[in-house]
């Protein structure tokens, strides 16, 4: 019998590349999604024969920028993962968006078609720095979209990056009381990196450094309404993304579509999945126990204390850095201190 996966769609498709964007996607706006969704089928369809008609308790659809695809075209994924899975009753369905590929009647549409939580990119509350980080859309256009889901039946989050250069600590606090206003249940608030091979990282930024960065990172913190519930992540209780996690506390998913990876779980082995033919490897017990280590201590509940966590942390470490690691209730998990050095906590911890 196997357990339950989530499901992870990718739509790599965005009407215009941003500045500081190094995800998959690629500017096409109208793309051939009819061929696009007939790719999409074939590997739920190959999923379906290899792992049976398993329960999906979370379908997220992330981008790139899913909401520019076409409602019928989502209907029609939706109704192929139907036929081959069972999706639970209470399951959850996200749909990535960006300002301006939605309005009214196409996210009713959505809705209609099962989506129940939209995530928008919002990214930043004025104009100038959504032109400085190569944005399509403009303030109004994001606070429409944000008004038009509140007045919907459906959860709503917005993604949010901070750590543009010219940030301050007051800066970035009056983002956070913006954002406090607009009263959102989930948000999600990135720091801004610069990655090389894109418009910003071949500019000549002058960056915040890394204590003011840190120094806006616990702005936030005590400046949001929602708590954390992960490093980058914040929302009223209950309202936090399933989907992900599942993913952070190691539940197994299936990646569809190009560029999406995923985690298979068949009769006690651990594959790592890219596409239906594209890669399909075992991953050991140790490499799997790290991966969740890793996710799952960026959450605030961080993970449980399994036989085979314990397998591969360093128990005395854990034990006499109380100040950065808590073990509490069979679970793990870092302190707000140990959450700021999370990378070298995680180099310490791991045996
Ligand atoms: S909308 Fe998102 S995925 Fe698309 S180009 Fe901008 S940052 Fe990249």
């Amino acid at each position: 019998m196997i357990q339950p996966h989530n499901i992870y769609i990718h739509v790599p498709f965005c009407a215009s590349k941003c500045k500081y964007c190094a995800f998959f996607s690629s500017a096409c706006a109208n793309p051939d999604w009819y061929l696009y969704t007939a790719k999409i089928c074939d590997e739920i369809k190959y999923w379906g024969i290899r792992l049976g008609k398993i329960s999906v308790p979370t379908v997220f659809f992330g981008g790139g920028t899913p909401s520019l695809m076409p409602t019928d075209v989502f209907d029609k994924i939706m109704s192929e993962i139907r036929k081959n899975f069972n999706i639970t009753n209470d399951a959850e369905i996200t749909l990535e968006s960006n300002p301006g590929t939605l309005n009214k009647k196409k996210l009713s549409d959505f809705i209609s078609a099962g989506v129940n939580r939209l995530s928008v990119g919002v990214q930043r509350l004025d104009d100038k720095s959504l032109k400085f980080l190569g944005r399509v859309h403009d303030v109004k256009t994001a606070r429409n979209i944000l008004d038009i889901a509140q007045q919907m039946d459906i959860r709503l989050s917005a993604d949010f990056i901070y750590g543009l250069p010219g940030d301050t600590v007051k800066s970035v606090m009056q983002m956070c009381r913006d954002i406090n206003s607009i009263g959102l249940k989930h948000c999600s608030m990135y720091e801004l990196t610069i990655e090389e091979n894109t418009p910003l990282g071949k500019m000549n930024l002058n960056m915040p450094t890394n204590d003011e960065m840190a120094d806006m990172y616990n702005a936030i913190d005590e400046t949001l309404i929602l708590p954390r519930y992960e490093v980058s992540n914040y929302a009223a209780h209950g309202d936090e993304c399933r989907h992900n996690q599942n993913i952070w506390d190691g539940a197994p998913y299936i990646g569809i579509g190009r560029g999406a990876a995923g985690r298979i779980y068949i009769d006690d082995t651990w594959y790592e999945q890219m596409g239906a033919y594209e890669k399909f490897t075992p991953i050991n017990s140790h490499e799997r126990a790290t991966e969740i280590l890793i996710t799952g201590m960026r959450t605030t509940r961080g993970i449980k204390l399994t036989d085979q966590i314990k397998n591969i942390i360093d128990i005395q470490y854990a034990n006499t850095h109380p100040e950065q690691i808590t073990i509490a209730n069979g679970r793990i998990s870092a302190t707000k201190n140990g959450m700021l050095i999370l990378d070298d906590l995680l180099l310490n911890l791991v045996k």
